[in-house]
C-alpha cells in the first residue's frame, strides 16, 4: 500500500530506517577519509541546546499558498515563526505581482481545559469560522504536538465539516516531537497536497514540453528565473511548485513529462507518488548549486529526455562564460577559509561551489545526515578533510568548532549567523529569497558577495571585540563533540 493511503504519514526515521544515519549528532574527525569517518547511527546528545520543530519549514510552504488559510491546532505558541518568516511570504508575493499578501495563519490556541476535555469541537467551530471570515480555497489544519497527545483526530474533524465549508479542508500531521528530522515537514505537506489536491488520474495529456521542478522554498523568484531559463534554452517548460503556487494549479503536476529535484532531501516523497500514481518519471540526484552541480544537473536532465547534444553544447557555453567572469575572483579567494553550516544537501553542494572558487573548506554542519548526502559526500572525497557536524542546531557546538578552526568566512542561515559573527567571523548568509544562489547565475552572484564581504571585514572584527557569547572559557577547551553520545541498545 502507498504511504498516500495512509492517513498520517510515517516520520522519516521510519520511511528511511536504513539510511536515517543520524539525527542529532554525529562526529567526523579532520584527517580522516569519509570511508572512515562514521556517522553515528542515531546517536544522540547528553545535553541540547535547541532544535528546529518540523512545522518551521512546513509553515514556511504552506504559508506561502495563495488562498489558503493555515489553522494551527494546537498550544498558542505553535506556529508563531509564521510571523518572522511573514516577511518572506510579502517578499514571495510581491516578486510574482501580488503585492501586499500575508501569510494567514490562525491557531485554535488550546488551553489545559481542552488538554483534558479534547480540542475537537474548538477545532470545527474554527473551521467554520475561517470559512466565513476569509472564505479561502484551502483550510489547512495543522495538528501540533499537543493534539497529536491527547489523541484529537484531525481527520475525522476534517470530514465532519467538509460539508459544511466551501474551502477544501486539508489535515496535516505535523507534531513536531514525533520526529527529529525537520526534513519530516516536508513530507507531511506533501501528503496533504498529495491525497487532497491532486486529481484521482492525470489532469489531462501529458505535456512533453514540461518539466516539473518542486521548491520547497530552498529558491527565491529569481533562483527559479534562472532554472526556468535553462530549461528554456533545452526548449523545455518548468513547472515549478509547492510554494507560491495556487492550490488549484497542482494538478498541472500530474501532466508533466518529467520531474527533476532541486533538492533529494526535500522531494523524494511526492517524487515517488508522481511516478507511481500519475507515471510521471524524476531524476532525483543533484541540487543545482556550484559551477559541476549545475552542469550535472542539466546533463541528467539532457540524457533523460533526449536532448544530451543540446545539454552538452548549454553546459560548455555556460561554463566557460561563468569561468571568465569568476577569474579575479578565484585569485582573491586561493586559499581563504570557510565553515559552512545550513540543511544537509545544500551545505554539501555549498561546499563544493566554495572549493570551485579557490576556498578551503575546514567545516561543514549540516542540520542531518541521510543516505541522500551520500552522492554529495563522494564528491567532497577529492579534496582536503573537514569536519563534519550533524547536529539540528546546536550552537554550543558550533561556537566552539568556529572557535579552534578559525575560518575566514562563515556561512549560514541568517538566524544562525550571530555565532559566528559574534566570534569575529565574517559571515554571509546562506540563503535569501531575494539573492541568487542556484545556477550559473548564483555562483557568480554568491562569488560577488563573498568578495564585498572578505574584502573588508572591519565590521566583523570589531564585533568580535565587542560582543560576548553566553559561554564560559572552560567549554571551548573541551572537545566539541563531548555531549555526542553512541546510541544505547
Ligand atoms: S509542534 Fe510541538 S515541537 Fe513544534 S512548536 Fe508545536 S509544541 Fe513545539
Amino acid at each position: 500500500m502507498s504511504f498516500m493511503e495512509t492517513l498520517i504519514p510515517p516520520i522519516r526515521e521510519r520511511r528511511h530506517p536504513e539510511t536515517s544515519l543520524a539525527h542529532g549528532a554525529a562526529r567526523c574527525g579532520q584527517g580522516q577519509k569519509r570511508a572512515t569517518c562514521a556517522v553515528m547511527a542515531q546517536a544522540d546528545r547528553s545535553f541540547t541546546q535547541g532544535s528546529i520543530c518540523p512545522l518551521l519549514p512546513a509553515l514556511g510552504i504552506m504559508t506561502s499558498l495563495p488562498e489558503t488559510v493555515v489553522l494551527m491546532h494546537g498550544a498558542v505558541g505553535c506556529g508563531s515563526c509564521a510571523n518572522g518568516n511573514n516577511v518572506n511570504i510579502r517578499a514571495g508575493h510581491a516578486a510574482r505581482g501580488r503585492a501586499n499578501q500575508d501569510a494567514v495563519w490562525v491557531s485554535t490556541s488550546l488551553n489545559e481545559i481542552n488538554v483534558i476535555n479534547g480540542g475537537e469541537e474548538k477545532l470545527a467551530a474554527a473551521i467554520l469560522e475561517v470559512d466565513s471570515a476569509y472564505n479561502p480555497k484551502v483550510i489547512l489544519t495543522v495538528s501540533g504536538c499537543l493534539p497529536g497527545v491527547i489523541g484529537d483526530d484531525i481527520d475525522g474533524v476534517a470530514a465532519k465539516t467538509q460539508d459544511q465549508v466551501k474551502a477544501k479542508i486539508l489535515p496535516v500531521h505535523c507534531e513536531g516531537f514525533k520526529s527529529r528530522f525537520m526534513a519530516t515537514a516536508y513530507d507531511v505537506v506533501y501528503h496533504a497536497v498529495g491525497r487532497h489536491l491532486l486529481p484521482e488520474k492525470a489532469a489531462g495529456p501529458k505535456d512533453p514540453l514540461t518539466v516539473n521542478v518542486m521548491n520547497v522554498g530552498s529558491m527565491g523568484l529569481i533562483d527559479e528565473k534562472e532554472l526556468a531559463r535553462l530549461l528554456g534554452e533545452l526548449g523545455l517548460k518548468a513547472n515549478f511548485f509547492p510554494v507560491f503556487a495556487n492550490p488549484d494549479s497542482f494538478a498541472l503536476a500530474t501532466q508533466a513529462r518529467l520531474s527533476i529535484s532541486v533538492c533529494p532531501t526535500h522531494d523524494d516523497y511526492f517524487l515517488n507518488h508522481l511516478k507511481e500514481k500519475y507515471d510521471v518519471p524524476f531524476i532525483i540526484r543533484h541540487m543545482p548549486i556550484g559551477i559541476k552541480n549545475t552542469s550535472q544537473w542539466l546533463l541528467d536532465l539532457g540524457q533523460e529526455l533526449g536532448l544530451a547534444k543540446e545539454a552538452q553544447a548549454l553546459v560548455k557555453k555556460e561554463e566557460s562564460e561563468l569561468q571568465v567572469a569568476l577569474e579575479d575572483f578565484k585569485a582573491f579567494f586561493a586559499g581563504q577559509t570557510a565553515f559552512i553550516s545550513a540543511g544537509e544537501y545544500r551545505s554539501l553542494a555549498t561546499a563544493l561551489l566554495l572549493r570551485e572558487l579557490g576556498f578551503k573548506i575546514l567545516g561543514i554542519r549540516s542540520f542531518h545526515f541521510d543516505s541522500f548526502a551520500e552522492v554529495e559526500l563522494a564528491k567532497l572525497d577529492q579534496g582536503d578533510d573537514f569536519i563534519f557536524n550533524v547536529a539540528n542546531v546546536q550552537p554550543f557546538e558550533e561556537a566552539n568548532l568556529l572557535k579552534r578552526l578559525k575560518p575566514d568566512i562563515f556561512l549560514g542561515h541568517w538566524h544562525g549567523n550571530s555565532t559566528a559573527a559574534r566570534l569575529g567571523i565574517p559571515a554571509q548568509v546562506i540563503y535569501n529569497s531575494g539573492f541568487a544562489y542556484i545556477g550559473y547565475q548564483g555562483a557568480y552572484d554568491l562569488a560577488r558577495r563573498l568578495y564585498r564581504r572578505l574584502k573588508n571585514p572591519a565590521f566583523y572584527r570589531r564585533l568580535g571585540q565587542y560582543a560576548k557569547l553566553p559561554y564560559r572559557p572552560e567549554w571551548y577547551e573541551e572537545d566539541p563533540f563531548n555531549h555526542i553520545r553512541e546510541a544505547q541498545g
